[in-house]
């Protein structure tokens, strides 16, 4: 089953040419896929279209099979979570506890099973010391720690993180990757959609799907994508680190078979 299927989607905001020209893709249920591109190029745009921010475009769109138009996007809407760039902007509580309840409340989960399920996520995220505290107080990586356990508790089949490690230092970035490869471990059927500029990270996917001034340039997996690096480099992307390196080896007449996918794999081989 499709999580997500996108059937040509066109949208422009008013008074402006389209920012989406006919975009169409999907997402297998389980899958990790990643949407890339420079900026400006529609991301974002895509994914208000896909939470219903945005409801004003051409075409269809379907989640978990079913289309997501009038009262029953409303219902389909409430299996999806979304993490955004900026952490400050998605606190409405005082502190982390109230903020990892926020989406709980509305849906007025029990006080008991409430408590258990922030602390479950608190801890899971590593927030569980924290949970009085301010968000205020926080560090930007910590923020979107506890922005992650908030979405999470709601149990979404499907996750979209829209720039969600953009604002972040190394460590903070690598925490937070490290926690969606633990939530996809413990439910294989969650579906993540990851909307990202870093190239890096789409590394980490299963599809790759690249956006450019609104229409799709190259979609597959990240062997099949990053193969196209003069399509890359045109629009203003440059090959993730592992794959610069394999080229340089293969200028250098070593080839490095298509099994090796990353640079600890690559490691691995070259020390055999
Ligand atoms: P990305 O997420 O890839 O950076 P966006 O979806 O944010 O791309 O933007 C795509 C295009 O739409 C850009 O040219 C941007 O300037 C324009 N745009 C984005 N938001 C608005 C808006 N609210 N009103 C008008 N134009 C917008």
């Amino acid at each position: 089953m499709n999580a997500v299927e996108a059937k040509n989607i066109t949208f422009a905001y008013q008074n402006s040419k389209d920012v989406l020209n006919n975009v169409s893709f999907s997402v297998k249920e389980g899958e990790y896929v990643s949407l890339i591109g420079h900026n400006g190029s529609g991301k974002s745009t895509l994914s208000k279209i896909l939470v219903g921010l945005i409801d004003d475009y051409k075409g269809e769109i379907s989640l978990f099979g079913e289309v997501a138009k009038g009262e029953e996007a409303r219902k389909l809407r409430e299996r999806v979570g979304i993490v955004f760039q900026n952490p400050d902007n998605q606190f409405v509580g005082s502190t982390v506890a109230d903020d990892i309840a926020f989406g709980l409340e509305n849906r007025l989960v029990k006080h008991e099973e409430m408590q258990s399920i922030i602390e479950k996520y608190a801890s899971e995220t590593g927030m569980n010391e924290f949970l009085d505290r301010a968000p205020e107080s926080l560090s930007g990586g910590q923020k979107q720690r506890v922005a992650i356990a908030g979405v999470l508790a709601m149990s979404p089949d499907l996750l979209i993180l829209d720039e969600a490690t953009a604002m972040l230092d190394p460590k903070g970035k690598n925490d937070i990757l490290r926690l969606i490869k633990k939530a996809k471990e413990e439910n294989p059927k969650l579906t993540i959609l990851s909307i990202t500029h870093d190239v890096e990270e789409a590394l980490l996917s299963d599809q790759v799907i690249v956006l450019n001034k609104g229409d799709i340039i190259l979609s597959g997996t990240p062997t099949e994508v990053f193969s196209n690096e003069d399509k890359l480099n045109e629009i203003g992307l440059e090959l993730p680190f592992f794959y610069k390196v394999k080229k340089s080896l293969l200028d250098k007449g070593l080839i490095i078979p298509d099994d090796i996918k990353n640079l600890e794999q690559l490691e691995d081989f070259l020390c055999r």
